[in-house]
């Protein structure tokens, strides 16, 4: 108590105290990098924190926030859903309407625009399902970056569609063949490339995760999400929520939305994760319920790993949940009790997104269907005076064929 109870007076002061200057979050984050890419992180750190105090960079972005992306997206009462859970007062944060369908447009627009600023040519990514994939190949479409993305070569089986998505933006994907043919290979092949490409590439990484200085910058663009949310429930309802919750992958969307309110310590938050099957190994991606602290991929965090160490194969009915590590910033606050963590299995969440479609005439992302299953579960816990706000990070129209083939039910 007494340490976590520190840690919360040490939130009120400062939250933007973290991570420090070597990119710790307490005892996580770091730079566990070889030696060839280190000059890289530091001139990306350097041009952000410069970028980021510049009032002309933030209204460019804001510019094409709002012209391009779409934003400010909705905080929508979900009236429907409210009266059928009866409990809280539900209200969605709309990143589904986004431009690309989802939260990680914020993302790429902001390191795309860093990229201008560091007269880089060359974007590259890694992508597990495709849709960090898209959201890059479009903002290297918009402005004139060549653009390679890494995809293991069982998810470009499975993908196809955003796939050709891609190279209709104009982008190649390398299919990446090496391990377990998924997106853990293909942020390392991406690695790779940029350790000998630095000089004329930037490497646009999908999520808050990896060496310091990205899981700060990629929570800094998200952020907007909280921003946005803190003005619209302030002026629908003349008060901050009770609780948040987001689906956490590596931890992007979650972070974006918790981040303006870590301070407000009578908003609780809340972060669900992937519970798959089961929670057996490779049956789910539920890092916090079973996982260890180690180092993979530059970051030291919690991951699922085998008592050799070996990193474990993971499972999730959505692919943008299926990680084995989870973001630094939020394996400190899973330490200090901020935020709490639970998960949600797949029959759960396919559940939650028939329920929001029936509802709501809404079809969420089945990553955001884990935060709705998640409020299904618990909206009666709150009284109906309490506000409880989800964030719905993306739009299903990319699941529905793989809710069907689950369903049993035939297309074509
Ligand atoms: C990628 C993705 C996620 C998971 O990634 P985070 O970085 O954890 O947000 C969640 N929802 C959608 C719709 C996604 O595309």
């Amino acid at each position: 108590m007494g340490s976590s109870s520190r840690v919360v007076e040490a939130i009120r002061r400062r939250p933007s105290s973290l991570p420090d200057r070597h990119g710790y979050f307490g005892e996580y984050g770091g730079r566990f990098i070889s030696e060839s890419l280190m000059e890289a992180l530091y001139q990306l750190e350097s041009e952000f924190r410069k970028a980021w105090s510049d009032p002309a960079y933030h209204r460019e972005m804001n510019e094409v926030y709002r012209d391009f992306v779409g934003r400010a997206t909705p905080l929508y009462f979900a009236e429907a859903l409210t009266r059928k859970l009866g409990g809280a007062r539900i209200y969605l944060k709309r990143e589904d309407l986004n431009h690309t369908g989802a939260h990680k447009i914020n993302n790429t627009v902001g390191q795309a625009l860093l990229a201008l600023r560091m007269k880089k040519k060359r974007l590259i990514a890694e992508t597990g399902a495709g849709q960090h994939g898209v959201a890059t190949a479009t903002v290297a479409a918009r402005y004139g970056f060549e653009c390679d993305v890494y995809m293991g070569s069982e998810d470009v089986r499975r993908q196809s569609l955003n796939v050709f998505r891609m190279n209709l933006l104009g982008t190649t994907v390398k299919s990446v063949d090496s391990g377990t043919k998924t997106l853990k290979d293909a942020i390392s092949e991406a690695m790779r490339d940029w350790s000998h490409s630095v000089l004329s590439t930037h490497y646009v990484l999908g999520t808050a995760f990896g060496p310091h200085p990205f899981p700060l910058i990629v929570r800094s663009f998200q952020s907007v999400i909280g921003r946005e949310t803190r003005k619209q429930i302030l002026r629908k309802e003349g008060r901050l929520p009770d609780a948040l919750v987001a689906c956490v992958g590596g931890g992007s969307n979650a972070m974006g939305l918790f981040y303006p309110f870590l301070s407000d310590l009578g908003c609780k938050l809340y972060g669900v994760e992937a519970g798959g099957r089961s929670l057996r190994p490779g049956d789910h991606a539920a890092r916090f319920q079973t996982g260890k602290v180690g180092v993979l991929q530059g970051s030291k965090t919690y991951l699922l790993q085998d008592k050799d160490g070996q990193i474990e194969q993971t499972h999730s009915v959505s692919a943008g949940l299926d990680y084995s590590a989870v973001g630094p910033e939020l394996a400190y606050y899973h330490d200090s009790g901020r935020i709490s963590f639970s998960s949600v299995n797949d029959e759960e969440a396919m559940e939650a997104f028939e329920m929001l479609c029936k509802t709501e005439g809404i079809l969420p992302a089945l990553e955001s269907s884990h935060a709705i299953a998640w409020a299904i579960r618990h909206a009666r816990e709150f009284g109906p005076d309490r506000i409880l706000v989800i964030n719905l990070s993306g739009r299903g129209d990319k699941d529905v064929m793989e809710v069907a083939r689950l369903r049993g039910i035939p297309l074509t």
